[in-house]
């Protein structure tokens, strides 16, 4: 895959625009202008494009989230380098890479097997390293609990059961949450005597997160 200049100028000015829009995080802000967001676009039509402040679609009726949905969830996330990561919703495996560039151990599990092989081999190509995993997002990894942090990136009816129990003390979870068109971000975070603090972190569009059994 090829990087240019051409490639580098227009991150610097997708940066310049999230840094605008209020994300103040540097280290999350350095993460996204390293990864060539390019390479996670499948449709060669929509190239030109890769670095704009918008969603995309990818394999079996998905999107690529928009790059200010990233930046405001891993922003949210305060990652700390080490740190155990488990995304739910793999996808392009975009918000993967940032993850991966901010120095944590990336866990990531996809429900649509094509994705997760696509996926799985193109951030390997890019020499990212991460655990990718083809199972149900409601289940978590429970062999690979408890996580630092966990990051929903698709739209989920409720906050599944597993994913809060699979927080470490002082952990978090960030999770779109509601059925219609619209999700509140919600980050939720295990206190030391196991009570968890829910705060709403405003309204956002993500694709369902999916309740049937494996395709
Ligand atoms: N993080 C991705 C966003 C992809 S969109 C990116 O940066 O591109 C959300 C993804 O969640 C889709 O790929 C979808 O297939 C996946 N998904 C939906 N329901 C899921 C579930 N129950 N478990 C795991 N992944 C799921």
């Amino acid at each position: 895959m090829k990087d240019d200049y051409r490639h580098q100028g227009l991150r610097r000015r997708l940066v310049d625009l999230l840094r605008t829009k209020g994300i103040s995080d540097g280290a999350v802000l350095q993460a996204i202008g390293k990864v060539p967001r390019h390479g996670f676009i499948d449709d060669t039509a929509f190239l030109d494009l890769a670095y704009q402040d918008i969603a995309f679609p990818i394999l079996c009726g998905q999107t690529i989230s928009q790059p200010y949905t990233v930046a405001f969830q891993t922003q949210l996330l305060e990652i700390a380098p080490g740190m155990k990561v488990l995304e739910i919703g793999t996808g392009s495996g975009y918000q993967t890479a940032v993850l991966c560039e901010l120095g944590c151990k990336v866990f990531t599990v996809e429900r649509h097997k094509p994705l997760y092989l696509q996926t799985k081999e193109r951030l390997k190509g890019m020499g990212y390293r991460f655990s990718a995993y083809y199972g149900d997002g409601f289940e978590g990894l429970p062999k690979e609990a408890p996580f630092d942090r966990i990051l929903v990136t698709c739209g989920a009816p409720w906050i599944p059961v597993a994913l809060e129990g699979q927080l470490k003390v002082g952990g978090s979870l960030v999770i779109p949450v509601g059925e219609g068109e619209e999700q509140r971000m919600f980050k939720l975070e295990r206190k030391a005597d196991g009570a968890m603090a829910k705060v709403d972190h405003g309204a956002f569009r993500f694709v369902p997160m999916l309740q049937d059994k494996a395709k």
